[in-house]
Order: structure tokens, then C-alpha cells, then sequence
């Protein structure tokens, strides 16, 4: 196998992550930190606790808490709680915190990628997003992509419902990232089977009746 675009993939991602590292420490914070605020603004209503975010970052909950809190020091990120379940708490990315990344996010790589124009980023974005789904899945942990790209999604554009809460979800919904995201087999297909993320990772939606209730996450 050709490992070129591997390599490529591997260089981009060292340009834009010696970007971020200046801008983070420019504006005082870690890079786990920026990494932090920045799934926090990609997320859904799901997925925007404290152990996922832990989970997304691939770290324990302890670190995780302390760049949260750091954020929610600097007045980026706001805790709220949740209606249905007193011990969720939910972070909400401020707009203080959306104006940061919009100064993150103008970087040279994603210019660049903004000048392929919209159907080839659009293209990109579907490919890249195959091969991260299918290399997460490889190594056993949740794939957190994008809604419109679970197999759970049900109904069409402008009905669209969550299979797994039965929750109707808008069109900027399904432009989020999820904890719980299943991919569709579609795509980029791992030797040896796929299995579901949900198999070896703790859950965080269940229907409960009519109902659903986010637990292990905040467990
Ligand atoms: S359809 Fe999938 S990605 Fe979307 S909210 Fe439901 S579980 Fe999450």
C-alpha cells in the first residue's frame, strides 16, 4: 500500500497543530485546553458532558476537569444543569469562548481547505471523515462523528429523529458531533467486522419508556 496520504494526512495535521499551539499560548491557554473548547462547540446535546469530553480527548476525567475548569475560569465555557437528571451537568461553549475559536480557526490549513471550494471540501470532509470513523472503530473506542452519519439517524431532512432517544433533531443538529455516534457500515470498512462502539464503551443515552436518560457518562 501506497503511505503517502497517510504521510500527508500526518504533515497537515503537524502544520495546523504548531498553528494551534502558538494561538493557544498566545491566548493562555494549553492545547488540551483548545482541544476542550473545541469539541465542546462541535458537539451535540448529548455529548457536551464533562466524560465525554474526557472520552473525545482520550484522557482521564481528572485532566479533563481541570482544562474545564480552567475554561470556565477564563469565562469560555458555562456549566448548566440538566432537566431531566439532576447529576448531569452540561457545558455550554460562551461567546466569548465561539469568538476564540473563530480567532483559532484562521489558520493557513483551513484556509486552504476553504479554498478547494465547497463541493471538493465538502468531498474531503466525507473521506477523511470514512477514515477517522474507521481507524477509531479499529482500535475499539467511539468514533464522536457527525450525526448525519449515523446509523441511528431515522427520517428525512427537516423530520430527522435520533434512533436511540427519539428525540427529533434539527438540520444544524445533524451537523454535530455525537458520544454516541454508530456509523453506518458504509464507507471505509475495517478487516475483521465492525462492531458497535457501544460494545466496549459505556453508554450515555437509554431509553427509558418514552423517555430518555443520559447515566453512565456522569457516572
Ligand atoms: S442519531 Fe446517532 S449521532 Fe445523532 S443524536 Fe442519535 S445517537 Fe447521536
Amino acid at each position: 500500500m501506497d503511505t503517502g496520504s497517510v504521510e500527508l494526512i500526518e504533515r497537515i495535521g503537524a502544520v495546523r497543530r504548531a498553528a494551534r499551539r502558538a494561538v493557544a499560548a498566545r491566548l493562555g491557554l494549553s492545547l488540551a485546553q483548545l482541544d476542550a473548547l473545541e469539541y465542546l462547540a462541535s458537539c451535540n446535546r448529548y455529548s457536551d458532558t464533562p466524560a465525554a469530553v474526557a472520552a473525545f480527548l482520550d484522557t482521564t476525567r481528572g485532566t479533563a476537569s481541570q482544562s474545564l475548569k480552567t475554561l470556565e475560569r477564563k469565562g469560555l465555557v458555562a456549566r448548566t444543569g440538566d432537566a431531566r437528571d439532576g447529576r448531569v451537568r452540561h457545558l455550554r461553549v460562551s461567546d466569548a469562548g465561539l469568538a476564540l475559536l473563530a480567532e483559532v480557526h484562521a489558520d493557513d490549513v483551513t484556509a486552504a481547505v476553504a479554498g478547494l471550494g465547497r463541493d471538493r471540501e465538502d468531498e474531503l470532509a466525507r473521506l477523511l471523515e470514512a477514515v477517522l470513523e474507521t481507524a477509531q472503530r479499529r482500535r475499539g473506542g467511539r468514533t464522536f462523528g457527525l450525526c448525519r452519519t449515523c446509523r441511528h439517524l431515522e427520517g428525512a431532512p427537516g423530520d430527522h429523529r435520533c434512533g436511540l432517544t427519539g428525540e427529533a433533531l434539527s438540520a444544524a443538529d445533524t451537523a454535530l458531533r455525537c458520544a454516541e455516534h454508530s456509523p453506518r457500515t458504509a464507507g471505509v470498512e475495517p478487516e475483521g467486522g465492525t462492531g458497535d462502539p457501544r460494545a466496549t464503551g459505556p453508554h450515555a443515552i437509554h431509553p427509558v419508556g418514552s423517555e430518555w436518560a443520559i447515566l453512565d457518562l456522569n457516572q
